[in-house]
């Protein structure tokens, strides 16, 4: 019998199994795909989950890969290219095929146990505990379950009550390149008709641009620039967006393009049915404030502490306190940002006021 069976080695996963672990709990660690593997993200982390990687374990190899350190947020719509005034130490990005394998490494050397690959598909009540069973037929016993398998990942498995999900239709790509020029420091937002994205200077000098746009605007750009749909994004970014078409001139692709959704961003249920929720299987921000790695760590982080303290019936206040504000805020920029007349003001008072630009990163949590 484990004291807690984590579903899911992602950032949030990792961090609660160590962290219990650490504590003397007995943890299993289920995770469906093998490491290292890449993901759609953006791979910015902010500073303030420094303390947190470093509780992780990993707070020294994460700042030995990372990329350098980002000084100024900026925005990149249409013609526009502001930087913030101010320089700031926001964070780094560190590529998940990296990240998540320190995460995961820094779990086990704590004792916890892996299962991976390993597909959690069914989950019962027995008694006072816990069984989840793998697709391999093998069951674990469990005091607790803690998900932390994604967005989308819980439905199906665990009882989520119904209103907890947000219809979407927002589609995200990825890609990583070399040779790419961002003037050095800069994470710019990016803006463009019908999506929103980023881009960051990652590890081993590589370009990480990532993105979401809505479905009517993914059409839109596969009939006006043909080829794949990620073909199609990239071209109708470079086409709309000045400062990415810039900074990819002379740039190459890396490996291939990844894509996923539709993403369901929107905050769903923190417990219910004996099981915890943590990172994006909680509470999932819009990726435009590049804030989901550091709240999945840090709600990994907080339910740990209170389940070692045997305070878990707090968990899910704490979580909204901590967290809500930035799901709201990340909401309400990515909405002002898809619209081709908010954009249009957002533009003229970021020129005129860019000092928004900081207020909107501490807004989202980056202090
Ligand atoms: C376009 C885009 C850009 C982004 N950019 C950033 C950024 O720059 N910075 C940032 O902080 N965040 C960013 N994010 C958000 C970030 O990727 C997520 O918030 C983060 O990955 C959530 O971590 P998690 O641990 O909750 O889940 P995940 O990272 O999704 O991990 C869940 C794990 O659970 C496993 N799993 C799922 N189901 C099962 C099962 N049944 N059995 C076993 N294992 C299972 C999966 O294989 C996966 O490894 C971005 C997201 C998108 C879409």
């Amino acid at each position: 019998m484990f004291d807690a069976v984590v579903v899911g080695a992602g950032p949030g996963g990792s961090a609660a199994a160590r962290l219990l672990a650490q504590a003397g709990w007995k943890i299993a660690l289920v995770e469906r795909s093998e490491f290292p593997r890449r993901k759609v993200c953006g791979e910015f982390i902010s500073a303030t989950s420094l303390p947190a990687l470093q509780a992780c374990g990993i707070g020294e190899e994460f700042l030995a890969a990372a990329g350098p350190p980002v000084s100024r947020i900026g925005l990149y719509a249409g013609d526009t290219q502001l930087a913030s005034p101010r320089e700031g130490l926001w964070g780094r990005a560190l590529g998940r095929e990296h990240l998540d394998t320190l995460l995961r490494d820094a779990a086990v050397r704590a004792g916890v146990q892996l299962f991976q690959p390993a597909d959690v598909v069914g989950l019962r009540r027995e008694g006072g505990a816990s069984v989840c069973a793998l697709q391999d037929g093998r069951e674990l016993k469990a005091r607790n379950i803690i998900a932390a398998c994604g967005s989308w990942n819980a439905r199906g498995i665990f009882a989520v009550p119904d209103g907890c999900d947000v219809p979407s239709d927002l589609f995200a790509f990825k890609a990583h390149f070399t040779s790419g020029a961002l003037p050095p420091g800069l994470m710019p937002l990016l803006a463009f008709p019908g999506g929103y994205g980023g881009m960051v200077q990652s590890d081993a000098a590589r370009l990480s641009l990532s993105c979401c746009i809505r479905r009517d605007a993914l059409a839109l750009a596969r009939q006006r620039h043909g080829g794949k749909a990620a073909e199609a994004v990239l071209a109708h970014i470079r086409a709309t967006t000045a400062g990415v078409d810039k900074a990819l001139g002379g740039a190459a692709l890396e490996g291939n393009f990844l894509s996923t959704g539709p993403i369901h961003p929107g905050i769903r249920s923190r417990h219910a049915d004996g099981v915890f929720f943590v990172g994006n299987s909680v509470g999932e921000a819009h990726p435009i404030i590049a804030e989901g790695i550091s709240m999945a760590i840090q709600a990994g982080a907080l339910l740990s502490r209170l389940l070692i303290a045997g305070r878990e019936g707090e968990y899910a206040g704490a979580w909204h306190r901590r967290f809500a504000t930035r799901i709201h805020a990340a909401s309400l920029f990515a909405h002002l940002a898809m619209r081709s007349d908010t954009r249009a003001v957002c533009r003229v008072l970021i020129a005129l006021f860019p000092g928004l630009l900081d207020w909107g990163a501490r807004l989202s949590g980056k202090t």
